[in-house]
């Protein structure tokens, strides 16, 4: 059983058993954690859920390092989790990985957690919005959600946080890489990092170039996105990134933006998932297995239509 009292004050225990909970894959367990999480729904909320994306050697974990210990030097409690996009071929999650951020993974004000391996239910994305939660009820101020700038995970973290930020290396003129307009379409701020060293100009006019690029994509009415560039090796830079943010969250709350759009992700995430709830009760269907060989051959040989075959099927449920 998980203490919730204990929990609730932010131990540390009953925080990973829970999180245990919710990532498990056992039928009585996703019942016992959505139990839980509607418990603790009062609880949760109370954050600021920031996005952080990157290819990798962009410096994620050295910047989420920084960041992390500038947020706690603030008086906050930061939790860490990621969103890995799941790879036989690579195995194992790489992000939110106590090893690339020891120095944050020791703090006690600090709780990182690597990726769910592929969950059930809404995947890897589901169970990490149900641990974020957790870590609201825990009680830490701001959590830092990591993926990899490659695919869909990228849409399925922005989709949770309520900022997202992108992570890019100094690079100009001819060898800009044409980041993906969606990417440009998804930040709320862009980052250069490694500004240091022989590279400060080269991020400067990177900087510069995203900024204009920026001005040509239409965004909400109440923010422009902005480029900022930072050294998380040197930690240089990191306080203007969390004073852009923490201008956003002001900016964001005064015009009612803010909670709008987490209403507005909790409403798409409920749409998502009954999709996924059909979709999981007809493949569980006995009826639905047996005709659907049968249907399938028929639409196959022309001796039926795909809609009347499709038909057929949903109605079996
Ligand atoms: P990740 O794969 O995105 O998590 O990237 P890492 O944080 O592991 O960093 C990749 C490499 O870039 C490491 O060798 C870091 O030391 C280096 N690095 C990270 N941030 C900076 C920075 O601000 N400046 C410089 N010069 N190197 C950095």
């Amino acid at each position: 059983m998980i203490d919730i009292e204990q929990l609730k004050q932010g131990n540390r225990r009953a925080l990973a058993k829970a999180i245990t909970l919710v990532e498990s894959k056992l039928e009585r367990h996703r019942i016992e954690a959505q139990q839980l999480l509607e418990t603790l729904l009062p609880d949760t909320g109370k954050s600021l859920r920031i996005g952080i994306s990157g290819i990798p050697g962009v410096g994620k974990s050295t910047f989420i390092e920084a960041f992390g210990k500038y947020i706690i030097g603030l008086g906050k409690k930061v939790a860490v989790l990621a969103v890995d996009p799941s790879s036989p071929v690579r195995g194992g999650s790489i992000l939110g990985d106590k090893t690339r951020m020891e120095e944050l993974s020791r703090d006690p004000n600090a709780y990182i957690r690597p990726s769910p391996s592929e969950g059930a239910l809404g995947g890897v994305a589901q169970k990490t919005r149900e641990t974020m939660l957790l870590c609201e009820a825990a009680g830490y101020d701001v959590i830092l959600v990591e993926t990899v700038g490659v695919g869909q995970s990228e849409y399925e973290v922005a989709a949770m946080v309520d900022f997202f930020l992108v992570l890019m290396l100094p690079n100009a003129g001819d060898e800009l890489q044409g980041i993906k307009r969606g990417i440009m379409e998804l930040a709320d701020a862009l980052v250069i990092n490694k500004a240091d060293g022989e590279s400060v100009n080269l991020a400067a006019r990177t900087q510069q170039h995203y900024q204009n690029a920026f001005h040509l994509i239409r965004h909400g009415d109440f923010w422009t996105p902005r480029v900022e560039t930072c050294s998380a090796l040197n930690k240089a830079g990191i306080n203007s990134v969390w004073d852009m943010i923490a201008s956003y969250q002001k900016l964001a709350e005064a015009c009612g933006a803010f909670e709008g759009k987490r209403a507005k992700q909790n409403a798409q995430w409920m749409k998502k998932l009954i999709h996924q709830l059909l979709e999981q009760r007809l493949k569980e269907n006995p009826q639905v297995q047996k005709r659907m060989g049968e249907l399938h051959q028929a639409v196959v040989e022309n001796t039926t239509t795909p809609l009347l075959a499709a038909k057929t099927i949903v109605d079996l449920l």
